[in-house]
């Protein structure tokens, strides 16, 4: 910064002070354009982050982290915990997106868009300014703060977040769940009624104790922003060269010399939610929430000055410079960005109907069950992706010896379910070369889902006797009975 600012003794600059404690903030409201436009994008968001639970994309929750499943439904489309490459891809491009957007716009997600921001601001302040009055100057509390009010206050702060808390659980397991568990008694459902419990414990203590505190200490996002800045990047900015030196006073003048266009009325640090001094330039606790640009420009109209002495602005307009809206960052971004996006778009595009999982049953690899026969267990696992009901038919490929022995076949599953179950197969023993026999497993659905996947089967290495023997007593051995059975009557059939 070009021009000397100058500190105002003994006022607020800071959410901690000199010893180090917490300063508590009232921020005051300053009317203007800014809060208008903030004001229409937080109801907006307010009513999309209650909504987009209930909000149904494909017949799919726009939103649902199922956790216990590791699977994320995000916008209709559903991430398995085989799909980690997809869902690394989806958050790179979203990390790279903030990116893009802070080098462009600063932390304009901070306060303007950010669930903390928003319900702090938007919710519980004008609670809190509702029961307290308006705050007093240099962040002292409102005028109308009696013990009963803040009884009431911390009472409607509870309902609030206990909504809040329903709302946020909704997220990961559903609509549908929730609802039905809230007209249940929590003795039918007591970990997720302490989930609830919890979630609403936290958000009373983040938003009527820890507040701003989130934003300062909390989030790591405001660390990184220095890394993701450039001396171009739009911020909310103090144009000292037009400010200094500062003063109050009418006449424009002291000691001789002219003052700058700041009066020094110390409005732009009573309206801050974080507390601080823009006029320091910009610091970590700035969330860019514009506050101390309407209170300045207010003060500005009052006094017949031109607006603009808090702005937004990026470094290098401030000190005089050209600005620049090309940097080699805005280039680099949208592209990898681009190539993410694209690579995301075609895998899903030509995802396939079904995931089909064939997994080995447990106990021995394989059993001899008479007549030379050599049977495997398996599980295969089908997930239907179709988008509909679907039929699942499985069968052996070719004319080979091996033979399939499973319950159900088709295997009927509804959209986005998934079913496993067990199956046999067994080969002659003759069929066993070096100890595995390789067969083609077909799996289809008769219409958008058709494969073939290589299996290979274990068996004995040469002439010697089986792993499992019909006299076992183990559940090896009775599910090789029982399978004994199955088979002769299948092939029988
Ligand atoms: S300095 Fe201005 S923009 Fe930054 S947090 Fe404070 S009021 Fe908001
Ligand atoms: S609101 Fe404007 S005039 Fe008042 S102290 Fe802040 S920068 Fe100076």
């Amino acid at each position: 910064m070009t021009a000397e600012l100058q500190s105002s003794p003994g006022r607020i600059d800071s959410p901690w002070r000199e010893d180090g404690s917490r300063r508590w903030m009232y921020p005051r409201v300053s009317k203007g354009f800014w809060l208008n436009a903030r004001r229409s994008l937080a109801y907006l968001l307010l009513v999309v982050f209650a909504g987009l639970p209930y909000l149904q994309i494909r017949g799919k929750p726009a939103i649902l982290l199922d956790l216990p499943r590791r699977e994320f439904t995000l916008f209709g489309w559903t991430f398995l915990p085989t799909d980690t490459l997809l869902l690394a891809l989806l958050l790179v491009t979203i990390v790279l997106g903030i990116f893009l957007a802070t080098a462009l716009v600063g932390r304009v997600w901070c306060g303007w868009m950010c669930p903390q921001t928003v319900y702090m601001e938007f919710v519980y302040r004008p609670i809190e300014r509702l029961f307290d009055g308006p705050p007093g100057v240099r962040h002292s509390p409102g005028k109308h703060r009696t013990p009963i009010r803040t009884v009431a206050k911390y009472a409607v702060y509870l309902v609030v977040s206990a909504f809040l808390a329903h709302t946020f659980l909704a997220y990961f397991v559903g609509v549908d769940n929730l609802a039905r568990w809230m007209q249940q008694s929590p003795i039918h459902h007591p970990g997720a009624f302490l989930v609830m419990l919890a979630a609403t414990a936290l958000m009373m203590f983040n938003f009527s104790y820890f507040r701003e505190q989130t934003c300062i200490v909390a989030c790591p996002y405001g660390r990184f922003q220095s890394v993701m800045l450039d001396p171009d990047s739009l911020i909310v900015s103090y144009d000292p060269r037009r400010g200094e030196p500062r003063g109050k006073g009418k006449f424009r003048e002291r000691d001789g010399q002219r003052l700058g266009d700041c009066v020094d009325c110390g409005l732009c640090v009573d309206t801050c939610p974080t507390g601080i001094d823009i006029r320091n330039g910009l610091q970590l606790e700035c969330i860019a929430c514009t506050q101390c640009i309407d209170a300045c420009d207010r003060v500005m109209q009052r006094l017949n000055m031109k607006p603009g002495l808090i702005r937004f602005s990026s470094q290098a307009r401030i000190e005089g410079q050209q600005g620049r809206l090309l940097r080699p960052r805005i280039i680099l971004y949208p592209a990898v960005m681009l190539v993410l996006l694209s690579t995301l778009v075609v895998t899903l595009a030509n995802q396939q109907a079904a995931h089909v999982t064939l997994l080995r049953g447990p106990g021995m690899p394989f059993h001899e069950i008479g007549d030379g026969q050599i049977s495997n267990q398996l599980r295969i696992k089908i997930r239907n992706r179709s988008g509909q009901q679907a039929q699942y038919h499985i069968e052996i490929m070719g004319d080979g010896p091996a033979r399939l022995v499973i319950e159900d076949n088709p295997m009927v599953i509804e959209d986005g379910q998934t079913k496993t179950q067990s199956l046999l197969i067994t080969a002659p023993r003759s069929a066993f070369q070096q100890g595995g026999h390789v067969i083609d497993l077909r799996i289809t659905d008769g219409r958008s889902y058709d494969q073939q996947l290589p299996y290979r089967l274990m068996g004995p290495q040469g002439p010697a006797v089986s792993a499992a023997r019909d006299g076992d007593t183990g559940f090896a051995g009775v599910f090789s009975r029982v399978a004994k059975t199955v088979t002769f009557c299948k092939i029988a059939s």
